[in-house]
């Protein structure tokens, strides 16, 4: 792993100008004052691969959204065609298709790299990790965009935080669970390192795509699964495959979605152009999590009032014997090299004093608004 810590956003945008001004440094004054003329004369074509379905709701629409506001804030300088998945490269190959220069920028989520390096899951979703304002805190203001920055300097990228799930549901169920005694011997879907802790309590993991889930369940192929929450899981008819909906989604607790960029094509642009693309990533990153957060909430109330879903929370006991199982997989990733081992480290550290603070705000709050409205 080699060391770019140097290569933060600040120092990307403080570079920037001299790619834009490119063979002009030379030139005289009068030259450099036109050369802005110059390059708004410049039109780009980009390509953005995702790794979901064309326009699945909120994260396909969501990087709809990104490219349509690149477009404007660009003033049609940089148009970004977007493509579903499979439509150019399948889902598990955004990835290399960006780091390679197939496509110029990609849109998915850090975990599905865990192949490319185990440390990609920590800028997505950890179990009893960070919620979705703790991320967005930990990779701006907390040192997590700098590692990141890092990990990604390897494969030709570039990363920027685009969307963020919210709390995820704990997923679908044919069956009451109450103890560790009923996790045993089912058949799940469930990815990246919830799965691992799935599979450490005898669960038998399955790591389907989204487009698979609801045959899978519906047939008997597999007996529970998660998948996002409300909106999403509506969507895909789940409430028509299974009966218990359970709470809270403890292995998902903010999933942190991604744009990767190809280094390459992010410095060939103007300087203007580049911060569009930066900026262009925070208003997608907010405008995602606003939208889970009013559709979740509507989503649930169809699920329930209408299709008569049942909701279960997972008792207390069984989350805090499935907290100490996700502790000890999530260590274990800091055990295997020097890098996951900073990343760990920072990424632990912003959660203990998130802990500290958030019992006496958000948690305290909440607790405190339902001794009057539920
Ligand atoms: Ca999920």
């Amino acid at each position: 792993m080699q060391h770019s810590t140097q290569r933060s956003r600040r120092s990307f945008l403080q570079s920037a100008p001299l790619v834009a001004a490119g063979g002009l440094v030379a030139c005289g004054q009068a030259e450099q004052q036109a050369a802005p003329a110059v390059q708004s004369q410049q039109r780009f074509k980009w390509k953005m691969v995702t790794t979901w379905p064309k326009d699945f709701p909120a994260l396909g629409t969501g990087a709809n959204n990104l490219a349509h506001s690149i477009e404007a804030l660009s003033g049609g300088r940089l148009h970004v065609k977007v493509y579903g998945a499979g439509e150019l490269v399948p889902a598990s190959g955004v990835f290399d298709a960006v780091s390679g220069g197939t496509a110029e920028m990609g849109h998915g989520a850090a975990y599905y790299w865990k192949g490319k390096h185990e440390a990609t899951q920590f800028f997505s979703a950890v179990p009893f990790g960070l919620n979705a304002a703790e991320i967005n805190g930990w990779l701006r203001y907390g040192g997590g965009q700098s590692l990141w920055d890092e990990l990604y300097a390897d494969f030709n990228l570039r990363a920027f935080p685009v969307g963020n799930t919210g709390v995820q549901m704990g997923g679908w169920f044919n069956r009451e669970i109450n103890t560790l005694a009923d996790f045993s011997g089912l058949v799940m879907r469930m990815p990246g390192l919830g799965g691992e802790v799935m599979r450490r309590l005898e669960v038998t993991v399955k790591a389907l795509p989204g487009g698979e889930i609801f045959q899978a369940l519906k047939t008997g192929a597999i007996d529970a699964t998660e998948w996002v929450g409300p909106y999403n899981d509506l969507a895909f008819g789940l409430h028509q495959a299974a009966q218990y909906y359970y709470w809270p989604g403890w292995h998902e607790p903010g999933t942190a979605l991604e744009c990767m960029v190809n280094k390459q094509a992010l410095g060939a642009l103007p300087a203007d152009l580049q911060a569009v693309v930066e900026y262009a990533c925070q208003a997608a990153n907010d405008d995602m999590l606003s939208e889970f957060t009013a559709r979740n909430s509507q989503a649930l109330k169809t699920l329930v009032d209408e299709h008569g879903v049942q909701l279960r929370r997972f008792p207390d006991e069984l989350l805090a014997q499935i907290g100490k199982v996700s502790a000890e997989v999530v260590a274990e990733i800091a055990g295997q090299d020097p890098f996951s081992s900073r990343v760990y480290d920072s990424f632990d550290a912003f959660r203990k004093n998130s802990i500290a603070y958030t019992h006496i705000s958000e948690q305290a709050y909440t607790q405190a608004r339902a001794l009057t409205f539920g």
